[in-house]
């Protein structure tokens, strides 16, 4: 069965992820955008080539982060450029969120009109809230290892479920077995759906 990764720094070489690039690789699937820490050094010109290109399947990392970059006021800026722009190209969006959720339901509500992906999400306090928006939750290692999320992960629609190695040295594989394992869902059900779910919001 094939594994699909939804957010990867590294090359994907043996199973479908979608490659955080730097604007310059192209090969594989990719994302491409302005992290909220470059909010104030980098420019949207930087990116957009690149967004039209075929193997661009997703706008990220965008988004807020209270704790680390430049002010709120360049970030939220920078972001609401992306999102206009994710709207014309009908593009999915992956967030990194730091301590910014009222800005994002602010923006959920007025802004969303491809699918948005939380990537890396743990954050249980959020979750009741964000349960009832139509997010997509990216879970990756540090998602599953954590205590205070596993009666959460029982509680994803497993429609709105993708899986992610980021940064990590992880494999992607471990993290279907360990989903499969915290949430007592047969492995082989995991892999179709994260199948489905991959391929209706960044498309084969
Ligand atoms: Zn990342």
């Amino acid at each position: 069965m094939k594994c699909y990764d939804a957010h990867t720094h590294k090359i994907p070489y043996n199973h479908i992820g979608i490659y955080q690039s730097d604007a310059k690789y192209t090969a594989s699937l990719f994302s491409v955008g302005v992290h909220p820490w470059q909010a104030d050094v980098k420019s949207l010109s930087e990116i957009i080539p690149s967004l039209h290109h075929q193997n661009c399947r997703a706008i990220g990392e965008v988004g807020l982060d209270r704790l680390k970059g430049p002010s709120m006021e360049i970030q939220h800026a920078m972001l609401l450029s992306q999102l206009a722009l994710a709207n014309e190209l009908q593009k999915p969006v992956i967030f990194h969120l730091v301590r910014a959720w009222d800005e994002f339901y602010a923006l959920l509500k007025s802004k969303q009109q491809t699918p948005w992906i939380i990537h890396g999400f743990n954050s249980p306090k959020q979750f009741s809230r964000l349960l009832q928006t139509k997010v997509i939750f990216s879970l990756g290692p540090a998602s599953l290892q954590n205590p205070r999320m596993h009666s959460i992960l029982t509680q994803i629609p497993l429609n709105r479920v993708l899986f992610e190695t980021d940064d990590t040295a992880s494999d992607i594989n471990q993290v279907y077995l360990d989903f499969s394992q915290a949430t007592s869902t047969p492995l082989e059900e995991v892999y179709a759906q994260i199948e489905q779910n991959f391929l209706a919001i960044f498309g084969a």
